[in-house]
């Protein structure tokens, strides 16, 4: 198994007070499904944002692809970051232009400026962007300005985005916690499949215990800032679950329908 991202020690502080993220360790292998769970406040969202350096650590390692992202200068992120794609909560889309225009702006980490300004995209780079919509199942809405779809497309349309990189690993804050349980299975479906038949690495922050015990091949516990279980979905227990969102946790483990009970 080859190691695709590493991070050694990671601390993260905001201001003088907030310590974010305290001596974060773990590794994620090539192809691997990674999810992240933890309460509201834990610390999920600084630690994706850490890894693509949209949020710079205070302290502390990030590897990826053999490569130590905290040490890049500008220049050299642009070029590792073509290969992390991210995808939001809230999607981050362009509302007023259409889908296909959207995806297309997954290409522009690969562009110089002026180009990404002028919409100049090879036919070949839309051919892809038709090719990857066709594949989640957004063939009729390509010229569909995005505020006219609904949220589970708009978010099907923001992995678009991210797949047109070309990337090794897919970042994905909170994909499903603004969508209804029917969109949100129609997602967490597809980012499985792209991990499965793609081999793409996928690293996924989840509010939802049950979700996330239901698609990931490991779970990585946070809690306050440090890592709390890092292990086997089918091998955390109750109590674990206790000991990462306090009492958050009862509410929690209904929805996962009493799977640990005993
Ligand atoms: P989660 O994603 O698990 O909800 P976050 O990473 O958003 O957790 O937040 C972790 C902690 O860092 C929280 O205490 C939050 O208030 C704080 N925090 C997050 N972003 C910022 C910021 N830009 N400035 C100051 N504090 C922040």
């Amino acid at each position: 198994m080859t190691t695709l991202l590493q991070l050694n020690q990671v601390s993260k502080q905001y201001g003088k007070e907030t310590k974010a993220l305290s001596d974060v360790s773990f590794s994620v292998n090539e192809g691997e499904f990674v999810s992240i769970i933890g309460p509201s406040g834990a610390g999920k969202s600084t630690l994706l944002r850490c890894i693509n350096r949209m949020v710079d650590a205070t302290s502390g390692e990030i590897i990826f692809d053999d490569t130590n992202l905290h040490s890049l200068g500008k220049k050299e992120l642009r070029k590792a970051r073509r290969k992390i794609g991210m995808i939001f909560q809230h999607y981050n889309l362009v509302n007023r232009l259409s889908v296909i225009e959207n995806v297309l702006h997954g290409r522009l980490g690969y562009k110089s400026a002026i180009a990404g300004i002028l919409g100049m995209y090879t036919e070949e780079e839309k051919g892809e962007a038709i090719k990857i919509l066709q594949v989640l199942g957004l063939q009729d809405q390509m010229y569909k300005r995005c505020d006219q779809l609904s949220g589970g497309q708009k978010q099907r349309v923001g992995i678009a985005r991210a797949l047109i990189q070309n990337p090794k690993l897919l970042l994905c804050d909170e994909p499903i916690a603004s969508l209804d349980p029917n969109a949100s299975k129609i997602i967490m479906d597809h980012l499985r499949n792209i991990s499965t038949t793609m081999g793409i690495t996928v690293l996924v922050n989840l509010h939802q215990v049950d979700v996330a015990l239901k698609y990931s091949d490991r779970i990585i516990g946070v809690s306050k800032g440090q890592v709390v279980y890092n292990g086997l979905a089918q091998e955390l227990s109750t109590e674990k679950i206790h000991e990462i969102y306090g009492s958050e946790a009862g509410e929690l483990i209904m929805d996962v329908g009493g799977r640990n009970a005993g």
